[in-house]
């Protein structure tokens, strides 16, 4: 048995209603640990797993059976089916808990479902990379101590045209290190109030100034600030201005703020360091697809930004980094900040962020090499006609509870990208069969727990009293046969 079928958790079948009595076994019909694992089915579960887990987990089978028989539930036909029972369990036990699942959320970069896919490249050279030695931190050339970051350094200064570049654990800890280390140990650092963000989960940019030893100043109001704001907020404790993207929330109407080509001949008439966090920051300009334009890290230097922070698994579409460029001499001091050892980024991601950057040298070759632009740019056309062949084979799936039409859906980037914007896109909307609108939302529950259930979980989301399947991110080919082989799990989850 895969060990994935044994997730299958369909709703239980009703017992018939003239059920034989069954007899109670008692505690003492139970074999002992020892009896148990001589048996012959178990004895080749041991040979596959070894003693200690297998003998733990008949221990713990055997004491919530001994609970039941206590009890008087434990049925005595239910013995027969030990060794079945334990080989659910220690497969159960060995079965990841991080899963594979199929996204029909309509959010390309789903944060909770792991935002950005990894290309085929960067999986290749992960694999290639990490069961062996590498030189991670040795220069082949000159047999010397070398440093991790130059495996990206001279790719990130190609792509963005940045003097020097860094990188770290995920793009919070990009923007807690340039803060700590350009304005830590109590000097002012001056931000717009329209800019105070909240990424979401602990990461708010009044905390992480404070976590970075540095003191805020807030200038302008929640909606308008000015270039004057900042000159009247610049004093001798000034160390740095910051600029950040307002990615998750869009400020509308009666709005003004100052954009890093007007406030960086601020900041450096005071010889002041202007740092900007960009949230996404897209490498290549998104406009060129129709999708909305994202600010670029390049275009951020080219208006006189020292430092540009952005994130490794949003759009740049690699593996959870924070990736931070700027000047040489502001990404020296970042470099050499102590904070920087603790936040540095792990073998594993850097060998799939290389690999990622190198495919922006291709930049012709974008959308169908990397996951994210691929999904971002898929044509409309292409996911209604995904939807089209695969409508059949769900509505018989489904039937006879739920109706299945093809629909047109409104999608979204994700991870923050672009709030205001939705992609155009097409999928498969379900509607419980029933007589009128009650127990809709309780019929729509139990087909997503059906959909969780599958021995591949499809995520899908409830909009108007549908379940809406956006196909957007479901490629074509053998993702789409992944799709289609859990259909005969559902209709069995569903029966
Ligand atoms: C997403 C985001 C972050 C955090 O980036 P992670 O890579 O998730 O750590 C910081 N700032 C902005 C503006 C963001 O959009």
């Amino acid at each position: 048995m895969k060990p994935e079928a044994s997730m299958v958790h369909g709703p239980k079948a009703s017992l018939p209603a003239t059920r034989p009595a069954l007899t109670p076994a008692a505690p003492k019909d139970l074999p002992s640990v020892d009896r148990l694992l001589r048996d012959p089915a178990v004895a080749l579960l041991v040979a596959a797993h070894g003693h200690a887990l297998v003998a733990a987990q008949a221990r713990e089978l055997l004491d919530a059976w001994r609970a039941e028989a206590l009890q008087g539930q434990l049925p005595k036909e239910r013995l027969d089916g030990i060794a079945q029972a334990l080989r659910e369990r220690c497969d159960a036990r060995l079965t990841p808990r991080m899963r594979r699942v199929i996204n029909l959320t309509g959010t390309v970069l789903h944060t909770n479902l792991g935002r950005a896919l990894l290309a085929d490249a960067a999986l290749q050279q992960v694999l290639a990379c990490m069961g062996s030695p590498n030189n991670l931190e040795f220069d082949l050339a000159q047999g010397a101590r070398g440093d991790r970051d130059s495996l990206v350094e001279d790719l990130l200064c190609e792509i963005t045209g940045a003097e020097a570049a860094t990188v770290v654990n995920n793009n919070a800890a990009a923007v807690l290190l340039g803060i700590a280390a350009l304005a830590g140990g109590g000097r002012e650092v001056i931000v717009s109030r329209g800019e105070l963000v909240e990424i979401g989960g602990a990461f708010r940019m009044p905390d992480v100034m404070a976590a970075a030893g540095a003191k805020l100043v807030e200038v302008g109001t929640t909606n308008r600030t000015h270039p004057k704001d900042y000159e009247a907020a610049i004093g001798p404790a000034t160390a740095l201005l910051v600029k950040v993207h307002t990615s998750n929330y869009a400020i509308q109407g009666f709005t003004s703020s100052v954009d890093e080509a007007t406030l960086a001949p601020i900041a450096k008439a005071h010889g002041l360091p202007l740092m900007t966090d960009l949230g996404s920051g897209s490498l290549v300009d998104l406009a060129q697809w129709g999708l909305p334009a994202e600010p670029l890290p390049q275009q951020m230097l080219k208006d006189g930004c020292d430092v540009v922070t952005f994130s490794g698994d949003k759009l740049l579409g690699g593996p959870q980094a924070g990736l931070i460029v700027g000047t040489r001499e502001h990404i020296q001091r970042i470099r050499k900040f102590p904070m920087k050892r603790a936040l540095r980024l792990s073998k594993l991601p850097l060998a799939a962020l290389e690999a990622t950057l190198r495919l922006y040298l291709k930049p012709d070759r974008l959308t169908q090499d990397l996951p994210t632009l691929r999904h971002l740019t898929r044509p409309v056309a292409h996911i209604e006609a995904q939807a089209a062949r695969l409508l059949g084979p769900l509505r018989q799936a489904v039937a006879p509870r739920f109706e299945v039409r093809a629909a047109s859906m409104r999608g979204q980037i994700g991870s923050g990208s672009l709030p205001v914007e939705t992609l155009p896109s097409a999928g498969l909307a379900l509607a419980p069969v029933l007589p009128g609108k009650r127990g809709m939302g309780r019929a729509l529950d139990d087909l997503q727990a059906a959909l969780r259930s599958l021995p591949l979980p499809i995520v899908a989301r409830v909009q108007a009293d549908e379940l809406w399947m956006d196909l957007r991110c479901l490629d074509e080919g053998p993702r789409e046969a992944e799709f289609l082989a859990q259909l005969p799990s559902l209709a069995e989850a569903l029966r």
